[in-house]
Protein backbone atom coordinates (compact mmCIF):
# COMPACT_ATOMS: atom_id res chain seq x y z
CA UNK A 1 0.00 0.00 0.00
CA UNK A 2 1.32 3.84 -0.85
CA UNK A 3 1.24 5.91 2.34
CA UNK A 4 -0.86 9.29 1.54
CA UNK A 5 -1.14 11.07 4.59
CA UNK A 6 -0.24 10.34 8.39
CA UNK A 7 -1.64 12.67 11.12
CA UNK A 8 -1.87 12.16 15.36
CA UNK A 9 -5.03 11.97 16.76
CA UNK A 10 -7.22 10.69 20.13
CA UNK A 11 -9.65 7.95 19.04
CA UNK A 12 -13.27 8.82 19.31
CA UNK A 13 -13.61 4.77 19.13
CA UNK A 14 -11.90 1.39 19.47
CA UNK A 15 -9.69 0.72 16.93
CA UNK A 16 -7.39 -2.00 15.93
CA UNK A 17 -3.83 -1.36 15.11
CA UNK A 18 -2.29 -2.17 11.91
CA UNK A 19 0.96 -2.66 13.33
CA UNK A 20 0.59 -5.06 16.52
CA UNK A 21 -2.97 -5.99 15.50
CA UNK A 22 -4.21 -5.09 19.00
CA UNK A 23 -7.41 -3.65 19.52
CA UNK A 24 -7.15 -0.50 21.57
CA UNK A 25 -9.85 1.71 23.90
CA UNK A 26 -11.53 4.46 22.49
CA UNK A 27 -9.08 7.71 23.86
CA UNK A 28 -6.15 6.09 23.10
CA UNK A 29 -3.68 8.16 21.28
CA UNK A 30 -3.13 6.99 17.72
CA UNK A 31 -1.55 7.62 14.32
CA UNK A 32 -4.35 7.62 11.73
CA UNK A 33 -2.72 7.01 8.14
CA UNK A 34 -4.38 7.10 4.36
CA UNK A 35 -3.21 4.52 1.96
CA UNK A 36 -4.23 3.41 -1.33
CA UNK A 37 -3.74 -0.07 -2.95
CA UNK A 38 -4.42 1.54 -5.70
CA UNK A 39 -7.68 1.12 -6.16
CA UNK A 40 -9.43 2.89 -2.84
CA UNK A 41 -8.43 4.46 -0.46
CA UNK A 42 -8.55 2.80 3.60
CA UNK A 43 -7.70 4.89 6.72
CA UNK A 44 -5.83 2.13 9.44
CA UNK A 45 -4.65 3.57 12.61
CA UNK A 46 -0.94 2.87 14.44
CA UNK A 47 -0.48 2.84 18.06
CA UNK A 48 2.42 4.54 19.68
CA UNK A 49 5.00 1.45 19.73
CA UNK A 50 4.13 0.55 16.60
CA UNK A 51 4.39 3.90 15.09
CA UNK A 52 7.75 4.28 16.80
CA UNK A 53 9.12 0.71 15.81
CA UNK A 54 7.72 1.12 11.91
CA UNK A 55 8.51 4.89 11.35
CA UNK A 56 11.00 4.03 8.80
CA UNK A 57 8.24 2.91 6.58
CA UNK A 58 5.83 5.57 7.72
CA UNK A 59 8.28 8.05 7.27
CA UNK A 60 9.51 7.24 4.10
CA UNK A 61 5.42 7.86 2.57
CA UNK A 62 6.17 4.91 0.49
CA UNK A 63 4.85 1.47 0.48
CA UNK A 64 4.76 -0.77 3.34
CA UNK A 65 4.16 -4.20 2.80
CA UNK A 66 3.77 -5.59 5.82
CA UNK A 67 0.43 -7.21 7.26
CA UNK A 68 -1.71 -6.62 10.58
CA UNK A 69 0.51 -7.19 13.90
CA UNK A 70 3.59 -7.96 11.56
CA UNK A 71 5.14 -5.05 13.19
CA UNK A 72 5.04 -6.52 16.55
CA UNK A 73 5.24 -10.09 15.80
CA UNK A 74 8.70 -9.03 13.97
CA UNK A 75 10.56 -8.51 17.77
CA UNK A 76 7.85 -9.26 20.18
CA UNK A 77 10.68 -8.19 23.16
CA UNK A 78 11.28 -4.84 21.39
CA UNK A 79 7.75 -4.50 20.46
CA UNK A 80 7.11 -4.19 24.17
CA UNK A 81 9.97 -2.47 25.81
CA UNK A 82 8.88 0.71 23.34
CA UNK A 83 5.07 0.45 24.22
CA UNK A 84 5.64 0.20 28.04
CA UNK A 85 8.16 3.46 27.40
CA UNK A 86 4.83 4.72 25.92
CA UNK A 87 2.91 4.08 28.69
CA UNK A 88 0.74 1.31 26.68
CA UNK A 89 -0.43 -1.79 28.61
CA UNK A 90 -1.00 -4.30 25.83
CA UNK A 91 -2.63 -6.25 28.72
CA UNK A 92 -5.15 -3.57 28.89
CA UNK A 93 -6.30 -3.24 25.41
CA UNK A 94 -9.33 -4.60 24.62
CA UNK A 95 -7.76 -7.26 22.77
ZN1 LIG B 1 0.24 -1.06 17.40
Amino acid sequence: MIILSVKDVRTRKAHRCYGCGLRWAPGTPMTAVVCSDGRRLNTCHWCAACVDVGQDWLNSFDEYEGLPGDIRNADVPRWLAVARRHGLIPALCAG
